[in-house]
């Protein structure tokens, strides 16, 4: 089959035929309908050698919907031909973070060496992906693949960091979305639909702030030298209940600190690198600061449930397998509107 793989520290990924993988026990095979494109797989190939923490090649592609090829020996409760997405942070699946849905926190993984589908093992930017349980699928049940497939990364992520946060999102609040791409624009509409906050979206690209008006964000606030004054004073001075911070590079978690209330919730999303120091008088009183992961398998299923329900729709770009190394350097350039989405088999 063709497949997507970053083969060499610091070069473009590269399309390639590998081997037809198969099923084994208890595994299940999916033929890729749609397979989407992160910016976390830039962050990965600028690993330097030494502390590239996967194998080389590495198949990319961390989100995934396909249809059930084959089932391995043992597997009950699907069948071939099924459309289903697979829900990415692979954990044991028995210990007491697994045991509540929360893979992604999984205590175990690390030590048995279990890794996400395209961060570590082999990725859905291929014609075919091998899924390691069927309890890692969700069925699509009616959702369009293409549309569907941002949400077990893009959805989920944002989705897990605005639930921790929907207390302090009442009426008359404000959260701030700083980073309006493939996450962002997803979290606009999660905030709209769960949430009576008014949303402020930041970036650095006007096409951006429009896509961020359009899907929902009250107010559309460049990204600049003078974006904390801007979002302060559309909060009365006081700053924002919530800030999402989809970037995390130096100036972001800034202006991340620099907006915050009172008692506020930042959440860096964003790997880029920067931190946000805690103590006392560095931020407003009582502001908490976390760095989620990705999200848990109960939360996907609430996501996709949550667009079954029509409220949140992800803006993609689809792109052919061969085309995917396109998708990639258009993604480094900040040319996505949305999500690029490739479509293996398409
Ligand atoms: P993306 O490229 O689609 O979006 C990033 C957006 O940020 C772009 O619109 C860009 O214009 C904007 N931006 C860049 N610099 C900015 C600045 N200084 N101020 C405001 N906006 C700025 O990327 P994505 O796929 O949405 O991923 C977003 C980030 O989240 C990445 O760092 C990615 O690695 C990370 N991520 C983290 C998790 C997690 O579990 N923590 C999961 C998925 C992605
Ligand atoms: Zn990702
Ligand atoms: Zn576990």
């Amino acid at each position: 089959m063709k497949a997507l793989q970053y083969r060499t520290i610091g070069a473009a990924p590269e399309v390639v035929t590998v081997p037809d993988p198969e099923p084994g026990p208890g595994q299940v095979l999916l033929k890729v309908t749609a397979a989407g494109v992160c910016h976390s797989d830039i962050a990965v190939m600028s690993w330097p050698a030494e502390s590239f923490p996967y194998e080389l090649p590495l198949t990319l592609g961390h989100e995934g919907v396909g249809t059930v090829a084959a089932l391995g020996a043992g597997v009950t409760g699907l069948s071939e031909g099924d459309p289903v997405a697979v829900y990415g942070p692979w954990g044991c699946g028995t210990c007491a973070k697994c045991a509540q849905g929360k893979e992604n926190y999984c205590l175990r993984a690390d030590a048995l060496g279990i890794r996400p589908p395209g961060l570590g093992s082999p990725g859905a930017i291929a014609e075919y992906l091998l899924v390691d349980d069927p309890r890692h699928l969700v069925p699509l049940d009616g959702l369009d693949p293409v549309a569907a497939v941002p949400l077990t990364d893009a959805g989920l992520t944002p989705y897990h960091a605005i639930k921790r946060s929907l207390p302090k999102l009442v009426p008359g609040s404000t959260a701030v979305v700083i980073g309006s791409g493939g996450l962002g624009h997803v979290a606009i509409q999660l905030l709209r639909a769960l949430t009576p906050a008014r949303v402020v979206a930041l970036d650095i690209s006007a096409d951006k702030l429009r896509l961020a008006r359009e899907v929902g964000a009250h107010e559309a606030v460049l990204s600049d030298a003078n974006a904390d004054d801007a979002v302060r004073a559309l909060t009365g001075g006081l700053g924002a209940e919530a800030v999402f911070d989809f970037v995390g590079a130096e100036p972001t978690v800034r202006t991340a600190g620099a907006v915050a209330a009172m008692e506020a919730d930042v959440t860096i999303v964003g790997i880029g690198g920067a931190a946000l120091p805690v103590g006392f008088g560095t931020l407003p009183f009582e502001v908490s600061v976390t760095a989620p992961y990705w999200g848990s398998r109960g939360e996907l299923i609430e996501v996709l449930g949550l667009a079954r329900s029509g409220a949140v729709s992800v803006h993609t770009e689809t792109y052919t397998l061969d085309e995917a190394p396109l998708a990639y350097e258009r993604l480094h350039a900040g040319k996505i509107d949305g999500r690029a989405v490739i479509l293996p088999n398409g």
